[in-house]
């Protein structure tokens, strides 16, 4: 720093005044600067705002100050710690633009300014004729005889100097310089005002835009959203004018929150809509519009001041749709999942429709022939109506499963429901050779909601597990005949139903593990999944407060769980036991029938023993196979899908033993004998059920006569 004096100086440049006029001067001097002060305070107090403030008392400091040149320049804190002029007035003769203007800390040609602004001390820098310091050499090059730096502090800062440069010899005398640093208080004061001034317009306007955001916001949201203090409704948007049917023209405040309640629920509490302080979440609520038609609504709520009220903002969306949505959902999952058990039905109609005309065949045999008693009559028709029945009860089920559940939840056996699943599935299962296994507590399984629902889910996982079995069957290392699924209903826990359903599939991977009960998720080809199954599941089985889980087992295949709460209530409804079928022999040539229904070897063998055949009866492929064995017959007449070795099997190994003896088959599942055909083409007749037992004779006789 260069060696400037910092006290006044009663010497112009070079030239002695007497003692009267250095007076007079001085005076002068004081009373502009007063007149200045003055001035300037007037300028504060009218300032209304900061540049235009700087402006003025630049101005008035040499207008009214009589000083040549006057700016303000405010402290950037930059690498450079610049200074940069924001106010000017008078001429610098090119100064500002020669000086580097810095306030470093080691700042050399910061000069008195920018020592200014380090010390927040005023700095004085008279001209002296013998001083050749580089700052003096600056201001007397620009014509200057004296100059002021006055620092401007703020809030205990300095933000910058007030600059004063005279041009008129001897200025700034102590009574002068104690009168512009007063200046340059009231200078930095009045720039603190305007700052303050201008925050506080910057956060009135942030406030209002913030305000007109949040009340657009509102007023645009596709949400009712009102607001209430003590139950009185003091702001609503238009959605909620909307939502509730206000009268035209009218809003909902000044209505109460219980006109907006559904009036079967008064005594329920509402605290989202009511009370204040309550936890924050979202629930759903019965509500009601003004003129009274009730809807369900998703409702939250927050307390919030409004206009300085301690309030409670309550959020309100209508999921009237979105609850028929989810409805029609459910419903569409049931039709695809009927879609896909349309093969499965298909068969389990035939076989009642086949036993019918066989019994029908026969009777109208027996009465042509006058042979038909009224005992025997009374037996065929028995059976005609026992049959019808089946069907009709068939047709019910899958009437009452595609029917619309609008029906109310009730208290039911849930083995019930998984008994009638598990037997609307398993032809089709058995069609697939995938053999199926329930098992049943003892004890009673009372569930509340509706049974045709958890029906529908045990159908989704058994076809789901019938598909992953398939897959898994294509697979190379997979034994044939392999698939397998098991369905039990235990009581795991006391108050607990669990129904696990359990197969060796594919399994479902960990890839797909967290992502199967999403809607619309499927890992099946275009036209085969819908990706609805598990999730319209996991949602039934939601609404009756339980849960649905899967996992992969090992060796391979994959179990779902579903847990459910049990009621005290019961309903339980037993089974109705296995139909024991008894054997028959009669004479001339032998036939062996082969049917896991009695009913339909019943109506065969009455019209066979008609025709002077000896027929024997099996129940299944492996006592059929034994009774071949210990009585060959001429002629073996089987079913395809039997439990305990199926009519494929009994046909290859019939083949083995005797390699021309006539087999019939029939079958309700065209396309079920497409391995047969190939293996055993021999003595083989193929006949699809339902069929006359005209044809069937027609057929015996036709091969006992070629073959
Ligand atoms: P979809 O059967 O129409 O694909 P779901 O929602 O019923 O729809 O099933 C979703 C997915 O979950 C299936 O695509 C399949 O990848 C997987 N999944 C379901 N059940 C099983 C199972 N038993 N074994 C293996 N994967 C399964």
């Amino acid at each position: 720093m260069e060696n400037e004096s910092t006290t006044p100086s009663r010497q112009t440049a070079g030239r002695p005044v007497s003692e009267l006029e250095a007076r007079e001067r001085e005076l002068l001097r004081v009373n502009r600067a007063l007149a200045t002060l003055t001035r300037a305070t007037e300028a504060l107090i009218r300032a209304s705002d900061e540049q235009h403030l700087l402006n003025e008392i630049c101005r008035i400091l040499v207008e009214v100050g009589g000083y040549a040149f006057a700016w303000v320049g405010y402290v950037q804190h930059d690498d450079d710690c610049s200074i940069w002029p924001v106010a000017r007035f008078g001429s610098d003769n090119g100064f500002l633009g020669d000086v580097r203007l810095s306030w470093g800390k080691d700042e050399k040609d910061g000069g008195p300014i920018g020592r200014a602004i380090a010390t927040a001390q005023p700095q004085l820098t008279h001209v002296d004729a013998q001083d050749v310091s580089p700052w003096r050499e600056a201001v007397r090059k620009h014509g200057f005889f004296a100059t002021m730096a006055l620092p401007l502090e703020v809030d205990g800062s300095v933000i910058g100097i007030l600059g004063l440069y005279a041009n008129a010899p001897a200025p700034f005398d102590t009574d002068e310089q104690l009168l512009m640093e007063k200046l340059a208080r009231n200078v930095a004061w009045g720039i603190g005002m305007q700052r303050m001034q201008f925050e506080r317009r910057r956060a009135a306007q942030e406030l209002k835009e913030s305000e007109g955001r949040y009340r657009s916001l509102v007023e645009l949201s596709p949400d009712a959203i009102v607001v209430h203090t003590q139950g009185i409704i003091i702001f609503s948007n238009t959605a909620a004018d909307r939502l509730f049917r206000a009268s035209a023209g009218k809003t909902l405040v000044g209505k109460r929150m219980t006109d907006l309640m559904h009036a079967k629920d008064p005594s329920r509490p509402h605290p989202h809509l009511e009370a204040e302080g309550i936890p924050e979440g979202l629930v759903e609520e019965r509500l009601r519009r003004l003129d009274g038609d009730p809807f369900i609504a998703e409702v939250t709520a927050a307390s919030i001041i409004f206009h300085g009220v301690h309030a409670r903002q309550v959020v309100i969306r209508d999921i009237t749709e979105r609850k028929q949505v989810q409805a029609q959902l459910v419903q569409s999952a049931k039709l695809a999942t009927l879609g896909e058990m349309a093969a499965g039905m298909a068969h389990e109609l035939s076989q009642p429709i086949n036993i019918i005309r066989m019994a029908a065949d026969g009777t109208l045999l027996m009465i042509n022939r006058g042979k038909a008693s009224a005992e025997y009559q009374e037996k065929q028709f028995g059976l005609i109506a026992a049959q019808a029945s089946r069907m009709a009860e068939i047709i019910d089920h899958i009437r009452i499963f595609s029917r619309k559940d609008t029906g109310a939840v009730t208290v039911f056996d849930a083995r019930d429901s998984v008994r009638l699943a598990v037997e609307l599935m398993e032809s089709q299962l058995q069609a697939d050779d995938i053999a199926v296994v329930l098992r049943r507590s003892q004890a009673p399984c009372p569930v509340r909601g509706r049974p045709v629902q958890l029906e529908q889910v045990i159908i989704n996982l058994l076809a789901n597990a019938q598909d992953a079995i398939k897959s898994a069957l294509e697979l190379p290392d997979s034994p044939p005949g392999s698939g397998r699924i098991r369905v039990d209903v235990a009581l795991p826990t006391p108050g607990t139903l669990g129904i696990t359903v359990t197969d060796n599939g594919t399994g479902i991977g960990p890839q797909s593990l967290d992502r199967i009960f999403e809607p619309f998720f499927t890992t099946k080809d275009v036209g085969n999944g819908t990706g609805l199954g598990l999730s319209v599941s996991f949602g039934i089985i939601s609404a009756m407060g339980g849960r649905l889980e899967a996992r992969d087992i090992l060796p391979r295949g994959a179990r779902f769980t579903i847990t459910l709460p049990l009621v005290s209530e019961t309903a339980c409804d037993s089974l109705p036991s296995d139909p024991v079928p008894t054997p028959q022999m009669s004479p001339r040539h032998h036939i062996l029938l082969v049917d896991d229904e009695p009913q339909a070897i019943d109506a065969m063998s009455d019209y066979l023993c008609e025709f002077g055949y000896r027929v024997s009866r099996a129940y299944s492929g492996n006592a059929a196979f034994r009774l071949f064995e210990s009585d060959p017959a001429d002629i073996v007449v089987t079913d395809i899908r039997m439990p305990d070795g199926d009519g494929e099997e009994l046909v290859r190994r019939l083949r083995q033993r005797s390699p021309v003896l006539p087999i019939v088959v029939v079958t309700g599942h065209m396309g079920a004998t497409e391995h047969i055909e190939d293996d055993v083409s021999n003595a083989l007749t193929i006949l699809k059920k339902p069929i006359s037992l005209a044809t069937m004779t027609k057929t015996i006789e036709h091969l006992l006569h070629t073959v």
